[in-house]
Order: structure tokens, then sequence, then C-alpha cells
């Protein structure tokens, strides 16, 4: 109390200050033992619930109550044994036994030899600061928590990627809009035996010796920015520099990353020469052996004709049922080797289409006739008509019919109905066949048609070998039509083809 008072009157407007203010204040006699508060004001009592002759005479520590594990309370005894000021934000409980947080000034007085006489400690509840506080740092500290977490969650995710990216068998590369190389995996450089330096940041067309520069696939990669289609297993045949001539097959998406489109490419390259190796072997052996066997079942079907026309008139029943049962069982055996045959031809280019004019709709009624007296029970029904000749291979196109109404009776096991529907669409001849049968999954439509793909549920309880489609695909095909099916499952399926009239000629005499 220096010079800032000299200029008040006297002690009563002091005391009336303290007993005003807002701020709670206490003194302590130091000079007593234990250090008592010798006076406190209303707004401490106020503070901290205690009326004033309930503190009076009390040691300032009564109001931490049993919370006397504080590091502030250390500061305190140094600041009061040092006899210096001292600023701390203590935990202290009202005598309702309430937390509230304590910003303390404590201040001593010292006499004119130095002694320290009284403390003064000048109070502030802080509490809701020092909530809002509490709450900052806890989000703080949960937000830093889940930044750490997702970072971690990233950096796992993109270990796990890229273990993906360099374990996967295949070359991967990822191009940006102007089909400049970002990146590629290890699978690659070993691939095709580049560097890194080789390959980065060049186009993926001026690469090695162009072996990517074919306008087929440009094009087909131009369209997947702007469209999204994929490139779909495009085969590439190349002499490449350093490895030799392979096949590869390039399948290439616009990278979709969390919902998004980005205008960045990846391109899978599957080197596939020596599938496609064991896969012409397989072909060679299923050629020659179903030509093998051919020949000998030739002789067979030949002496057992022989044998039918020699069979004595006496024979016994049991012995022409035998016959007639092998008879069955040749028939078979040859049907199923002229479609191995067939494909096989198919494979190799070697199907030859020996093209004529013929009456489309006599064609179709004698195909029914002939396959209505093999399967007297089925009821096989012709509708509509086309009314016109066709240029181009009949004995192919029985085959077809033949195929696709024997499928229809055969997936058809509960009913006997298949339905034929003949019309002439522009140019075009159109077939459908109808059943009535167990029908194809939407997924298995498309798959129909490969060779040797049979729907699996089907595979046990029907026989056959899973071609008849691929050929009839293909016939239809070379003679410039299109087939396809229809289907729902339990309710049946429509093969419908088509085939220009005129064959593919240009003036057709039809
Ligand atoms: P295969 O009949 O010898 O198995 P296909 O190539 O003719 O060979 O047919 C391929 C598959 O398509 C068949 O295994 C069968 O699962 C399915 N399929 C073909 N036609 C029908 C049909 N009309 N109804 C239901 N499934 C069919």
């Amino acid at each position: 109390m220096t010079n800032n008072f000299k200029n008040i009157p006297n002690q009563l407007v002091l005391a009336t200050v303290l007993e005003a203010t807002n701020t709670g204040i206490v003194i302590t006699d130091n000079l007593l033992p234990d250090n008592p508060i010798i006076y406190c004001n209303p707004a401490f009592e106020q503070l901290s619930g205690y009326p004033r002759d309930e503190i009076i005479g009390h040691n300032c520590r009564f109001l931490q109550g049993k919370d006397r594990d504080q590091a502030e309370r250390q500061k305190i005894r140094s600041a009061i044994d040092k006899g210096e000021n001292c600023v701390v934000e203590i935990r202290n409980y009202t005598k309702e036994g309430k937390l509230f947080y304590n910003e303390l000034y404590l201040s001593p007085v010292k006499d004119e030899e130095g002694g320290i006489t009284h403390f003064v400690g000048v109070q502030n509840d802080v509490t809701s600061r020092k909530k809002v506080e509490q709450a900052l740092e806890f989000n703080r500290a949960e937000t830093e928590q889940k930044v750490m977490d997702r970072t971690r969650m990233l950096k796992e995710s993109e270990e796990y990627l890229s273990s993906i990216i360099e374990t996967i068998r295949e070359s991967l590369v990822v191009l940006d809009r102007d089909y400049v190389i970002l990146d590629v995996n290890n699978h690659f450089l070993n691939t095709f035996k580049v560097t890194i330096n080789e390959t980065k940041g060049r186009t993926l067309y001026d690469l090695g010796n162009g072996q990517w520069d074919i306008p087929e696939l440009k094009k087909m990669m131009t369209e997947i920015l702007p469209t999204n289609n994929p490139v779909l297993d495009y085969e590439v045949e190349h002499e490449f520099p350093h490895i030799g001539k392979k096949t590869m097959l390039l399948n290439a998406h616009r990278v979709e990353f969390e919902g998004q489109f980005k205008d960045r490419i990846l391109l899978a390259i599957e080197d596939i020469t020596e599938r496609k190796a064991i896969e012409q072997r397989k072909d060679d052996f299923l050629s020659i052996a179903s030509h093998e066997l051919k020949t000998p079942l030739t002789t067979i079907v030949g002496f057992m004709q022989l044998m039918s026309r020699l069979m004595p008139e006496n024979a016994s029943p049991k012995f022409v049922s035998a016959f007639d049962k092998t008879g069955t069982h040749v028939t078979r055996l040859n049907q199923l080797l002229s479609e191995l045959l067939d494909m096989s031809k198919i494979q190799t280019g070697n199907i030859e289409l020996h093209k004529d004019l013929f009456d489309f709709d006599r064609m179709v009624g004698e195909t029914v006739e002939g396959l209505l007296a093999a399967t007297p029970s089925s009821k096989i029904s012709v509708e509509g008509s086309t009314g016109t000749r066709v240029y181009g291979d009949e004995s192919h196109m029985i085959q077809v019919l033949t195929n696709l109404i024997s499928n229809a009776i055969k997936y058809s096991p509960d009913s006997d109905e298949v339905n034929v529907h003949l019309s002439q669409v522009s140019n075009f001849v159109k077939v459908s066949v109808t059943d009535r049968g167990m029908g194809i999954h939407a997924d298995e439509l498309k798959k129909i048609f490969g060779r040797f793909y049979r729907v699996r549920s089907t595979q046990k309880s029907f026989p056959g070998m899973g071609i008849g489609l691929y050929i009839c695909e293909q016939i239809v095909k070379n003679h410039g039509g299109t087939l396809w099916a229809e289907s729902k499952v339990g309710e049946g399926s429509t093969f419908s083809f088509t085939l220009p009239i005129h064959g593919g000629r240009e003036n057709g005499d039809v």
C-alpha cells in the first residue's frame, strides 16, 4: 500500500471496496500459526458457499477438500515460503462439495523490515472458462486421434493396395488423360524388361517399338474417359522388344475413387501367350481326336446299316432291341463327334459354307417334321412365315434350328410345347424358338454362347458338351446374322436369330 493509495482518505473506503467487489478476497495472517484467514469478503462467501464465521480462522486449504494431490499446491507453498506473488488455477470445492476452478492471485504483504505479515488471496471462479478449455482440449485430442487413426488407416490401405498391386500377376499401368504413363507396377517392368525411366512420363503409344500404337485400341482408349466405357479383353499379338512375340490381353477402365471418376485410366495387361498355346494344343488335340474317331465310327455306321439289312426275319426281340439301342448310341456318338469337328473347323476358320438359294419356310417345316418324328412326345408348333427364299447354307441352317429346338425340348422337362415363330423383318428373316422350360438366369445368358459353357444347375441332369450354341452363333455370324436369347428362370426361354435374306450379296436374286 504505497503511493497508489495516498489520496484515499481513510481505511473505510478501502473496506467498502473490498466488501462491494465481485471478486472473492481473503486475507491471511502469516504471523499466526498455520496462516489462518482473518478476513473474507461477501464475494468469497458467495464463491465458496461458506458463511464468514465458518471461514475465519481456517487455513485456505480447507477449500480443496480431499483433493490434495494437486501440483498447484506446491506452487502456492513455494510462493508462501519465498514470499512471492503467484497465480494458480486450483480445484476447490464449495460447502456443498461442488467443484469449481479457482483462479487465485496470491500476494504477500510485507512490513517495513520486509517480514511477511499477511497474504492477500484474490479469487475468481473460472469453472466455465475451464470447462470450455477442457472441452476444446478434449476436441483437439479427439480430432488429433481421429487424424492419427485416419492416417494410419490410409497408410494401411495404401500398403494393402500396393501389396496387391505388386503381388498381382498382371501388369498395371496408370495413365493420365493424355495417355501419359503416371505409374506402373513391378510386374510390368519385369514382363517387358524395361526400367521405370523408360516408361514413366512417356505416352502409352510411344513405348517400345510402338506396340500399343494400334488405331483400334487408340479409338477405344479415347472413349474411356468421356463415356466410362471400358476396354474389355482386347487381344494384342506383337513382336515386343526384348521379349519377342507375345499375345497380351488388355483391359482398361476409368479410375474410380470413393465413388468419383477421375481423369485417370488403369490399364491391365495380361500375358496370355502360354494360355493361348495350351488352348491351341487342346484344340489341335480335339480336332485330331475327333477326326480319328470319326473314321472308324463311319465304318461302324456302315456295317450297322448292312447288319440291319441282313437281319434275319426271325431274329429274337432281345436281339432287335439290343441292335436298336446300339444304333441310338452310335447316332449320339456320331452327333457328338460332328459337333467337336464343327467346333474345331470354326476355330481354325475352316468351316465351309455352301451357299445357295433355298426356300426358308420349307426348310423350317422339314426340320420340324424330322424332329417330331424323332421325339413324338413333343409338340412343336410353327407360326408365321417368311415367304421368302434365302441365300445361305441350308444344311447349316438346319443344324442351327435343330440345335435350338432340341435344346428347347431338352431343357423343358415339365413341358412338351415348343413354338417356332417365323417372320420377315426388312431384309432379314427372323426365327424365334420359344419353350416353357426351366429358363436361364440373366447372368448366364451371355455366357451360354461360349465354348464348353453349360449352366451349372443343368450340368448333372442333362447330357451335353456346351458347344451347340457356340456353333450356332458362329454359323449365324458367318451368314451375317445375329443369335440371341431372352429368358426368365422358371418361365422359359426364347432363342432368336436373324439372317440377311440376300446372304450378304449386293444384288441378291431372291
Ligand atoms: P449343351 O446343350 O450341349 O449343354 P449348348 O451350347 O447347346 O450345349 O447349351 C449351353 C447351355 O445353355 C446348356 O448347357 C444349358 O444350360 C443352356 N441352355 C441352352 N438352351 C436352353 C434352353 N432352351 N433352356 C434353358 N437352358 C438352355
